[in-house]
């Protein structure tokens, strides 16, 4: 525990801003009813953005905890693919990565089929 230091604190900050960013995101969507049919579109409207911004910042959140599980168990960093290290460099911009840049840019060039 060490190299990965820098990036497990990236993460850890992260998932407390995306924490609070759903706190807030809730309280909007709970936040009163009001009686004028007309305000309640408009509000029915937000809560559906809302819900979006929700649901990418809970994905956000399972990439976090993925990913600082992997740092735990020692598995953080390898590629899924073939197993080599991904350069630090690669992690610090994306520290999601799951593969290296070789395998990453083979996965696209496949296009994106499912699975
Ligand atoms: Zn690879």
């Amino acid at each position: 525990m060490d190299q990965y230091d820098a990036i497990r604190q990236t993460l850890l900050n992260k998932r407390q801003e995306l924490s609070r960013r759903l706190e807030s995101i809730k309280s909007n969507i709970t936040r009163g009813q009001s009686a004028d049919s007309q305000e309640q579109a408009q509000e029915l409207e937000n809560a559906e953005v809302v819900d979006a911004l929700g649901n990418e910042a809970r994905i956000e959140l399972n990439l976090i905890a993925k990913a600082l599980d992997q740092i735990k168990n020692g598995t953080y960093g390898s590629c899924a693919d073939c197993g080599r290290s991904i350069p630090p460099a690669r992690l610090a911009a994306q520290p999601f990565a799951e593969r290296c840049i070789d395998c990453a840019t083979k996965v696209e060039a496949r296009g994106r089929r499912p699975g």
